[in-house]
C-alpha cells in the first residue's frame, strides 16, 4: 500500500485537466502512442463533440515502482458531484490553473472540496507555453489563496508536457500512501488480531458505476480495508443487497481483470446484480461473512438537484423504455433524481431533478442518443414552497401543480449565493446585470490588486437562463461564477400558461416574477413563433395568466399547394406528396387537442430567452 498514490485534478474548466492526464498516460506508457489522442479520457462521444468533461474518471498508471490512480474531473458547476465523489477516493488533488486566466470561480470551489476530505493539495500552473501566461500574477493569487510557498508551485504546459513529469514526482512526495482505516467494530469481535491479510474485513466506497449489457451492474469503487476477490460473496450495506463478485480489476483507462483488488486500490467489480437500484453511489460493499460486524463507510451527503423539468416520451409506448433508460443513466449519472409523473396532456412520464441547465441538456441529450428515445421536455423550473391558507405546505416542481392564487397565502422561491470572479474594471457592468437579475450584493474581496471576487445573494432561477451568457459578455469573456444554495425566500409569482391554436400546452407552462409578465410573455409567443414550424392551418400562439390573455402572435398558414411548386409531369411524385399531406392532416386531427408538434429543444431555448 506504500507505493500507491490516489489523486485527481482539479481546476475551472478548460484549464487543461484532461489534457494534463493525456500526458500523464504517456510518460508513464499506460496507453500506446498509436491509441493516444487529445483529452483520451473524455470517451463519451458527447464529451468530445463538445469539449468538455461530464464524467469522472479514473485511470491507473505505473511510474518508477509506484501505482498512481487518476482520477479526471470535470469542471462546469452542473457536474460537481463528480468532483465531490471523486475526492472522496483519493488522497491528493493536483490544483491546476490556467497562466492566461488566474484563479476561477471552479478553482475554488473545488479547491475548498478538496480542502474539507484533507486532501494534500499540490498547486501546479498550467499552459506556461502560451505568449499570454502570466505567471507571476498567477503565482501571487495561488499564494494568496493557499498560503503555500513560491516554490511549492510547480510550472506546467500540458500541451508541450514540460513539467508534468516534475508533477508526477511531487505526487509521489506529497501525496499520503493510502492508510487503511481498520474497521474496529470487526477487529474486536475477532480479538483484535487478523489471521492473514485476506480476512481483514472489506470496505470498499463505491464512488461510480455504470450498467452493462453482458454484465450487469458495475461498481467503481476505492477500497479502504480488505480485499475482494473475484468470487467473493459480497453485500452492499446500506440497501442489503447480495451477490457475487463476478470479477475484479482495474482501469487501464479501460477494464482490466486482475481477480482481486486490496485495500488502497482504485477499480471496478463486477457485481451482477441486473436490478440497478440496487446499487448506489456512497454504498460500502463488505464481505457478506462480516456484513455483521461492518461498519459502513461514511457515503456522500445527498445531492440536492435545483432544476425540475417533465419528461415525457413522444409515443406514449415508450414509458417502459424511459423507465428502463432512466434507472440505467441514474446509475451512471448520480446527480440525477426522478419520480414518476402523470400528465393529462402528455401521459404518463417523469419528473426530473438535474443540478443545472447543462446537466439537462446533457441528460436529455444522452437520453437521445444511448436509448434513442423520442421525448417531450417540459419547461424547466426551480422548485418552489407553497404555504397554502389553510396552513398547508407544499413543495412545487412543476408549474401545473401550482394551486389556486385564491387559496395560496404564500410562495417562497429558492436563493443562492453567488461568488463572481472578474478583473475589476467590469465589475460596474457585473453589478448592473446582477441588479436587474434581483441580486443583493454583499461584499468584494480583492484576489489581487487586479481581480476582485464580487459576493452576492440572488434566486437560483435568475442565473439558471441567460446568466453565464450575459456575465461572459458584461466582462469580455473574463468573469467565472459559482453558486451554493442558502434558503428558500418569499417570491411574487405567478403560472402563466400557453397557448398554441387556442389549446394550453401543459408542457410549456412556467411559473414567472408577476412584474415581468408582460414581457415574459411577449418573449415566449415570439419565440415560439421563431421556432415553431408552419402548419395547415393558421396558429394563434398566446400568454395567458389566470385565464386573462397577456400576450398574443399568429403563425400564418403554410401554402396549400404542396405541388405547386412541381410542374408538369411527375406524376407519382405529385401523387405521393399528395398522400403525405393527408396522412399529415390524418395526423393531426387525430391528435385533436394540440395538434401541433412542439420541438423539445423549444423548451430550453424558452427559457433560455
Ligand atoms: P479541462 O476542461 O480542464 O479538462 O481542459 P482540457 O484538457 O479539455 O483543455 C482545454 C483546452 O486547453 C484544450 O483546447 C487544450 O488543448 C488546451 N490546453 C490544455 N493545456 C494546455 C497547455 O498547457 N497549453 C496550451 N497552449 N493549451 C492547453
Ligand atoms: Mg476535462
Amino acid at each position: 500500500m506504500s507505493k500507491i498514490r490516489n489523486f485527481c485534478i482539479i481546476a475551472h474548466i478548460d484549464h487543461g485537466k484532461s489534457t494534463m492526464a493525456d500526458r500523464m498516460l504517456e510518460i508513464t506508457g499506460t496507453i500506446e502512442k498509436r491509441k493516444m489522442r487529445n483529452q483520451v479520457l473524455d470517451q463519451m462521444d458527447l464529451e468530445r463533440e463538445r469539449g468538455i468533461t461530464i464524467k469522472l474518471q479514473p485511470v491507473r498508471m505505473e511510474y518508477s515502482g509506484f501505482i498512481l490512480n487518476l482520477i479526471d474531473t470535470p469542471g462546469h458547476v452542473d457536474f460537481t458531484y463528480e468532483v465531490s465523489r471523486s475526492l472522496a477516493a483519493v488522497e491528493g488533488a493536483i490544483m491546476l490553473v490556467d497562466a492566461t486566466q488566474g484563479i476561477q470561480a471552479q478553482t475554488m470551489a473545488n479547491l475548498y472540496l478538496a480542502l474539507e476530505q484533507n486532501l494534500a493539495v499540490i498547486p501546479v500552473i498550467n499552459k506556461i507555453d502560451l505568449p499570454a501566461a502570466n505567471i507571476e500574477k498567477t503565482k501571487k493569487e495561488i499564494i494568496h489563496l493557499l498560503g503555500c510557498q513560491p516554490q511549492e508551485i510547480i510550472l506546467a504546459s500540458a500541451k508541450t508536457g514540460q513539467g508534468v513529469v516534475e508533477v508526477l514526482k511531487t505526487v509521489i512526495d506529497r501525496v499520503p500512501a493510502p492508510a487503511e482505516k481498520y474497521n474496529k467494530m470487526a477487529k474486536s469481535r475477532s480479538n483484535g488480531d487478523w489471521i492473514d491479510y485476506d480476512e481483514r474485513p472489506l470496505r470498499a466506497l463505491i464512488f461510480d458505476s455504470t450498467y452493462d449489457e453482458y454484465r450487469g451492474v458495475v461498481v467503481y469503487v476505492r477500497i479502504f480495508d480488505g480485499m475482494v476477490k473475484k468470487g467473493d460473496k459480497i453485500v452492499l450495506l446500506a440497501t442489503q443487497a447480495k451477490s457475487e463478485a463476478l470479477d475484479a480489476g482495474v482501469f487501464k483507462p479501460e477494464y482490466k481483470s486482475t481477480g482481486e483488488l486490496k485495500a488502497g486500490e482504485i477499480g471496478y467489480i463486477v457485481t451482477g446484480f441486473r436490478d440497478v437500484s440496487y446499487a448506489r453511489v456512497g454504498d460500502t460493499v463488505a464481505l457478506t461473512k462480516f456484513s455483521h460486524d461492518t461498519k459502513a463507510l461514511k457515503g456522500y451527503d445527498e445531492v440536492k438537484p435545483m432544476v425540475f423539468a417533465g419528461i415525457f416520451p413522444r409515443e406514449g409506448n415508450e414509458f417502459e423504455e424511459l423507465r428502463e433508460a432512466l434507472a440505467k443513466l441514474k446509475l451512471n449519472d448520480a446527480a440525477l433524481i426522478y419520480e414518476p409523473e402523470n400528465s393529462e396532456a402528455l401521459g404518463f412520464g417523469f419528473r426530473c431533478g438535474f443540478l443545472g441547465l447543462l446537466h439537462l441538456e446533457i441528460f436529455q441529450e444522452r437520453l437521445k442518443r444511448e436509448y434513442n428515445l423520442n421525448l417531450i421536455v417540459t419547461v424547466p423550473s426551480v422548485a418552489y414552497k407553497v404555504f397554502k391558507k389553510n396552513g398547508e405546505g407544499l413543495i412545487i416542481r412543476s408549474p401545473q401543480k401550482l394551486p389556486d392564487p385564491s387559496q395560496t397565502d404564500r410562495i417562497e422561491e429558492p436563493w443562492v449565493s453567488l461568488d463572481i470572479i472578474a478583473p475589476k474594471e467590469y465589475i460596474g457592468p457585473i453589478l448592473n446585470l446582477v441588479q436587474e437579475k434581483r441580486g443583493i450584493y454583499k461584499n468584494t474581496e480583492y484576489i489581487d490588486e487586479t481581480r476582485v471576487i464580487l459576493h452576492y445573494e440572488i434566486p437560483l432561477v435568475a442565473i439558471l437562463t441567460d446568466f453565464y451568457d450575459k456575465i461572459k459578455s458584461a466582462s469580455s469573456g473574463y468573469a467565472s461564477v459559482n453558486y451554493d444554495f442558502i434558503a428558500y425566500r418569499q417570491a411574487d409569482v405567478a403560472k402563466m400558461d400557453i397557448l398554441v391554436a387556442e389549446d394550453a400546452i401543459e408542457a410549456l407552462a412556467m411559473i414567472i416574477y408577476r412584474d415581468e409578465a408582460f414581457k415574459r410573455g411577449k418573449e415566449v409567443v415570439v419565440t415560439l413563433k421563431e421556432t415553431l414550424p408552419k402548419q395547415m392551418f393558421a396558429v394563434k400562439l398566446q400568454a395567458a395568466i389566470g385565464g386573462k390573455i397577456i400576450a398574443a402572435e399568429r403563425i400564418s398558414a403554410m401554402k396549400k399547394d404542396v405541388t405547386a411548386k412541381l410542374y408538369g409531369g411527375d406524376v407519382t411524385r405529385k401523387r405521393k406528396l399528395l398522400e403525405k399531406q393527408k396522412k399529415g392532416k390524418k395526423k393531426m386531427t387525430a391528435h385533436g387537442k394540440g395538434s401541433v408538434e412542439i420541438p423539445s429543444d423549444t423548451f430550453i431555448k424558452l427559457l433560455k430567452r
